[in-house]
């Protein structure tokens, strides 16, 4: 790697657009649902007819509020609307409203693990029409559905040095706006949206030149757009060349940014205050009213399992990043007999951070939900196994069968007629080929040496193929050897 993409010279921001889950459109009164036929949910105010006034819809301000409080941010108690003037067929109007110098929410911060990731600014607008544009055909048409859907711009410090780091930022973005619970947060629906900028530095403490990169449709679009762009900047600079600010779109089937032409979008946005949208004060008691209905965050939320359930960091972290694996693990304890220990706890949060979320990774499930095996069955599969039915090895197997057949564990047990061996005569005829296969072991044993006695066991399961209880095993192999140890 060369000096210039060492990655403390990489600079990156990102800039987010969320879509919020409100019933009615940002200025008008048109319903949001996703997915209604083309240029159903459209009226004289969103599609911009001379003479139209916006109104602002108030649970987009709420809902604003709330996710720059959850960000960190302060709120601007003055509220004031910009248009941002552009030509561009999906927009009816040629302007969008949008806020300037005045965004809802400032200086706020995320935190990541090793981290902490400033937030600029957290603004609301609203959306643009949507372009369909079909093989084949001679023109391309226009839905303007979207037109007025509410967004946050969520923007970011340039604080990032490397892809990865950018995809953390956006995991736990992602996590924090899920338990905010005011957007779907989908993105390939577009309820999420990312621009990266990134730039090298050509000298320690100097900025270079940005680019920033759109079209961008999965997280991990984001991370591979951004390791080709340090790339292609690095290899610039290497041969003395300069990076030229611009926007550049990303090719996710060729892997590969490409520039668009820059007079073409060359940004002169015209800005000025929304004649029809006065300025108004946000009152404190507004802003604190929904502090207090904030919900408990992913930090705060591994914090308490940590405290609860003696759970390390990197778990409890990666527990509560989703909200949706964290409520299932909630859903998990809470089931189980009063008082819950500490160590119940663990054995879930184990079963989750560890088999459950290699199967979720695996199968490129959106979320826990999405796996097909609830709480009920992860409450009964460690049953089975606390029970002494079966092995905690047998119970790996029973797991993956139980996703494959989508029959509870307990049903797949029963089919497989899969048990543990607890019947004391089969484990006694195994344990007695085991002390003869295994001489010196026995003999290490017998002198005192506790290990050996783990090797024999390790040795049963392998002749049972893992079915042999180990704790019986354990017991018949030590009255067997008798010796110091017994
Ligand atoms: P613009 O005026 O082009 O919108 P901003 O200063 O508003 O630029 O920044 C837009 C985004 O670009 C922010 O997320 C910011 O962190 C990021 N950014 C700014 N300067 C750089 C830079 N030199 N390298 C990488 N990212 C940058
Ligand atoms: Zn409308
Ligand atoms: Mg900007």
């Amino acid at each position: 790697m060369s000096r210039q993409t060492a990655d403390s010279a990489v600079v990156i921001g990102l800039e987010v657009h969320l879509q919020l889950n409100t019933a009615t459109k940002i200025f008008c009164g048109c319903p949001t649902r996703f997915g209604a036929p083309p240029n159903s949910q459209v009226c004289p105010v969103c599609l911009g007819f001379p003479g139209v006034l916006p109104v602002l819809n108030r649970q987009v301000l709420r809902y604003g509020i709330r996710v720059a409080l959850g960000l960190n941010c302060s709120i601007q108690p003055k509220i004031v609307f910009h248009r941002k003037n552009y030509f561009y067929p999906d927009l009816p109007k040629a302007f969008q409203i949008s806020q300037y110098d005045l965004p809802l929410g400032s200086s706020g911060f995320v935190d990541l693990e090793n981290k902490k990731v400033r937030i600029n600014r957290v603004h609301m607008e609203e959306d643009a029409g949507k372009l369909i544009h079909k093989e084949g055909e001679p023109a391309s048409l226009v839905d303007y559905n979207r037109c007025g859907i509410p967004l946050l711009e969520i923007v970011s410090e340039p604080d990032l040095c490397s892809p990865e780091e950018a995809y953390a930022y956006l995991k736990t973005l992602k996590g924090i706006l899920q338990y905010l619970e005011v957007s779907d947060c989908d993105m390939e629906k577009g309820s999420l949206r990312c621009d990266a900028n990134v730039s090298l530095r050509p000298q320690p403490d100097v900025l270079g030149a940005k680019v920033e990169i759109k079209n961008l449709n999965s997280f991990k679009a984001v991370a591979r757009s951004l390791s080709y762009e340090i790339r292609r900047q690095g290899e610039i600079l290497e041969e003395g060349g300069r990076v030229v600010q611009e926007t550049r779109l990303w090719d996710d089937v060729k892997g590969v940014t490409q520039g668009m032409r820059s007079k073409e979008f060359a940004h002169d946005y015209r800005y000025f205050p929304e004649p029809d949208l006065v300025p108004f004060s946000v009152s404190t008691e507004e802003v604190e009213a929904v502090r207090a209905a904030l919900p408990e965050l992913p930090a705060q939320r591994a914090r308490r399992f940590m405290a609860a359930y003696g759970l390390p960091p990197a778990d409890a972290r990666q527990l509560t990043a989703e909200k949706a694996t964290a409520d299932y693990f909630e859903q998990c304890v809470k089931a189980l007999p009063a008082p819950v220990e500490n160590k119940r706890g663990k054995v879930f949060a184990n079963w989750i951070v560890s088999d459950i979320s290699r199967e979720i990774n695996e199968r490129g499930l959106e979320n826990i939900q999405a796996l097909g095996f609830p709480p009920s069955s992860l409450i009964e599969l460690i049953g089975l196994v606390e029970s002494g039915a079966i092995s905690g090895k047998m119970a790996k197997e029973v797991f993956i069968e139980s996703l494959a057949s989508k029959k509870s564990p307990a049903a797949v047990v029963a089919a497989k007629g899969m048990s543990q061996v607890t019947d004391r005569q089969a484990i006694r005829e195994a344990a007695l080929a085991v002390i003869q296969e295994q001489p010196k072991a026995a003999e290490d044993f017998r002198n005192g040496k506790a290990q050996a006695l783990m090797f024999m066991v390790g040795q049963l399961m392998k002749k049972t193929k893992g079915a042999a209880s180990p704790a019986i095993s354990q017991e018949i192999l030590k009255e067997l050897l008798g010796g110091e140890n017994s």
